[in-house]
């Protein structure tokens, strides 16, 4: 790969000698593999972080929210409801299992699931005498989803969450940390999250037979016998030892690189504020992590739109990303129920992700913010 000295990147890895001093101890201990110290010790942490008793740390956030929708029984023949603003895992955890997705879109202020298109979906699937098999909510770019009238919503209807926290570890709601939401969540620890093992998630519950279940189907569901007897098909998802002592070591770190998008997201709020028609998308949730920092362009008050700027930026070695495509857009799930309001496709067209790592220095954040104001003075 070429690196280019020069270039902010969207969200880099954010490693320092703690990181190094960890792995290090890990390897020079001899635990690593399969399991080990670490590995304890980091669900223990994760799980006191999420507020939920049980973790149980795996391979990707992927594999977690996968053993989330087997945790909830989801099966050949179920409905799960899905965000279409999120990351494709999503909706591949519930098509591993055989179930299938029906997308809800988002509210326009977050892109978070909203809530009144969610009750009218449960509505409608009750009056046809379906029950979703679960819920899944995303906190989009770490901001949490509305669990003050989603939560509610889906007990009415006897339907567990799922929360797909993979963005929001360190984020909360209404004093609650994410990850506590759901009958079963997930984070990832993907190089591009806020906190990273190189790759790795976690799935935290309070419930301690869903998170057994879900170590024994981590662990390709052996049962203990010496000559490996199996009853379930099983699946290799665990995290090893070593990159545990990372994610150690990245916890020890989570609240200053959290203080750090923060520091970012205000530096971008600051240098949009002068001009209407652009607005954060999530706005001022003080009690998100600050993962990634979208803005969303109203070209019609602006008169330059989103992938002018990304286009302007990426000349001078910014990257920038536009928001995710919806799941609904998305080839792979065409023909795909969904209930839409138009929210997530305008995110997509009007929406840009600007760089909120915080490995990213003071001088090259200055330096995008100064590259935005000239973009904003003279938008060519
Ligand atoms: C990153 C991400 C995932 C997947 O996590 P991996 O660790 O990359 O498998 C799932 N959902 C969302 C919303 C994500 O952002």
């Amino acid at each position: 790969m070429h690196v280019d000295d020069q270039a902010v990147l969207l969200s880099a890895p954010d490693i320092g000698d703690l990181e190094q001093e960890y792995v290090l101890a890990a390897l020079r201990s001899g635990w690593v593999a399969p399991a080990g110290p670490d590995l304890d010790l980091f669900e223990r942490e994760i799980a006191a972080r999420a507020g939920v008793p049980h973790a149980v740390a795996v391979s990707s956030g992927t594999a977690a929210l996968h053993l989330a929708m087997l945790g909830v029984g989801a099966a050949t023949g179920d409905v799960v409801i899905v965000p279409t603003l999120t990351f494709a895992a999503t909706a591949n955890a519930v098509v591993y299992t055989g179930a299938t997705p029906i997308f809800v879109d988002g509210d326009a202020a977050t892109g978070n699931i909203d809530p009144d298109l969610l009750s009218g979906l449960l509505a409608d699937l009750d009056a046809e005498g379906v029950r979703a098999r679960a819920v899944a909510t995303v906190d989009v770019y770490g901001a949490c989803a509305d669990y003050g009238r989603i939560l509610p919503l889906c007990e009415r209807y006897g339907v567990p969450v799922v929360e797909d926290a993979a963005e929001a570890l360190g984020s909360a709601y209404a004093g609650r940390p994410a990850g506590s939401f759901g009958l079963a969540a997930a984070f990832s620890f993907n190089g591009n999250k806020i906190l990273t093992t190189s790759g790795g998630g976690m799935l935290v519950t309070a419930d301690a037979g869903l998170a057994d279940r879900a170590r024994y189907l981590a662990g390709q569901a052996r049962l203990p016998a010496e000559h490996y007897e199996h009853t379930d098909v099983g699946y290799n998802y665990r995290l090893s030892n070593v990159l545990a002592a990372l994610g150690r070591a990245q916890l020890c770190r989570l609240d200053e690189m959290i203080e750090r998008r923060r520091a970012v997201r205000d530096g971008y709020a600051k240098v949009f504020a002068r001009l209407d028609g652009v607005r954060l998308l999530g706005g001022d949730d003080m009690a998100a992590n600050c993962w990634l920092t979208a803005v969303v362009v109203e070209a019609e008050r602006t008169g330059w739109r989103a992938r002018d700027l990304a286009a302007y930026l990426a000349a001078r070695h910014v990257e920038t990303r536009p928001v995710f495509k919806p799941m609904h857009r998305q080839p792979v799930f065409a023909g795909a129920r969904a209930v839409l309001n138009g929210t997530a496709d305008r995110l997509f067209a009007d929406g840009l992700v600007l760089p909120s790592g915080s490995v990213i220095g003071d001088d090259r954040m200055r330096r995008v913010f100064d590259d935005i104001a000239a973009f904003l003075d003279d938008p060519r």
